[in-house]
């Protein structure tokens, strides 16, 4: 039965996958999810059923279209990979529970910031509003109404404090140093995790972002850097590593 369920996680995750490559291409690009249907950017011949299975289409096309033979883009074919994985570990991770429904919808903003942040520097306002809905439901099931609403209170005081940091960085750089999308999903990361977490979260992203930054700004290539990701990468990873987090804190207290 655990390989059963673990194909099935992998197979939903590497699905939806294709489907968040769609949204963050297309919603950034003011086109329409739904229509026209897939096709190659190059040539617009529409895709067939068989060009559309998620891994095994850029496998079996030899990652080409079938008739202008021109690359597809591979980091659609990693990320259904990807996502595929991460979803089979959540389920082997947490089993069934209230954390496993959590991690999905945590890694399905992951997919989607990685990608719309890093091709057009925008983080979409749709997925984070309904990962909130969705946690807002979820922390009611399992807990309660009071659980809940108290979690709101933590993320608005987490969006608070960013908003207050990108007030701060203006001031100082004299230009926006945070995006409005990293402050909306500071909300979502306050509201997760709840408060000492998310400033961890905070602190943590500050680490991974470093290197990339460094690095981005000796080429030179960009002085603009997205954050969403890394702040993104850093939830997940306090989210998975919550024991090891808590012992941090508790050193601290
Ligand atoms: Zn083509």
């Amino acid at each position: 039965m655990e390989v059963f369920y673990s194909s099935m996680f992998f197979i939903f995750g590497s699905v939806l996958a294709s489907f968040y490559c769609v949204l963050a291409t297309r919603i950034p690009e003011g086109k329409s999810i739904v229509k026209p249907r897939s096709h190659c950017e190059h040539c617009n011949h529409t895709l067939k059923w068989y060009e559309l299975i998620p891994i095994f289409s850029y496998l079996f096309l030899r990652g080409k279209c079938r008739e202008c033979h021109k690359k597809i883009p591979i980091y659609e074919f990693i990320c259904e990979i990807i996502t595929g994985l991460l979803f089979m570990g959540s389920y082997l991770y947490f089993g069934f529970s209230y954390s496993l429904w959590v991690s999905l919808f945590l890694i399905s903003l992951l997919v989607l910031i990685f990608i719309s942040d890093f091709k057009y520097m925008i983080i979409l306002d749709s997925p984070l509003v309904i990962t909130s809905i969705a946690i807002f439901v979820l922390k009611v099931l399992y807990f309660d109404w009071q659980t809940a609403f108290l979690s709101l209170l933590d993320g608005a005081i987490l969006f608070v404090f960013m908003l207050f940091i990108a007030y701060i960085g203006k001031k100082i750089f004299k230009r926006d140093a945070l995006g409005g999308g990293d402050i909306k999903l500071s909300f979502v990361i306050g509201f997760t995790v709840g408060l000492p977490y998310g400033f961890m979260v905070l602190v943590l992203s500050t680490f991974l972002a470093l290197p990339y930054a460094t690095f981005s700004l000796l080429t030179n290539s960009s002085h603009e850097v997205p954050y969403g990701p890394f702040l993104i990468s850093a939830l997940c990873i306090v989210f998975l590593y919550y024991e090891k987090f808590s012992y941090i804190l508790n050193l601290f207290s």
